[in-house]
């Protein structure tokens, strides 16, 4: 259900995968990042954006995002 967009990391001096946020294509959950660039313009990597693990995490460990006895 979480998309992952390569795009610029923070440094703006490499490339890293990032969570794309839900309900946008263009606005990775970190949200310092916008408007995709091309992939063909961006070397391949195995790296991922820290700040959006960390709230993809969060939103996981949330009961709210998965159906836990309780919530109709
Ligand atoms: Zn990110």
């Amino acid at each position: 259900m979480y998309e992952m967009r390569m795009g610029p990391d923070e440094a703006g001096t490499g490339s890293v995968w990032h969570v794309l946020a839900e309900g946008t294509r263009s606005r990775a959950l970190c949200g310092g990042w916008a408007d995709p660039p091309t992939p063909q313009g961006h070397t391949r990597t195995e790296r991922h954006c820290g700040p959006c693990l960390n709230l993809l995490r969060e939103r996981m460990r949330a009961p709210a995002a998965t159906g836990a006895p309780g919530t109709a």
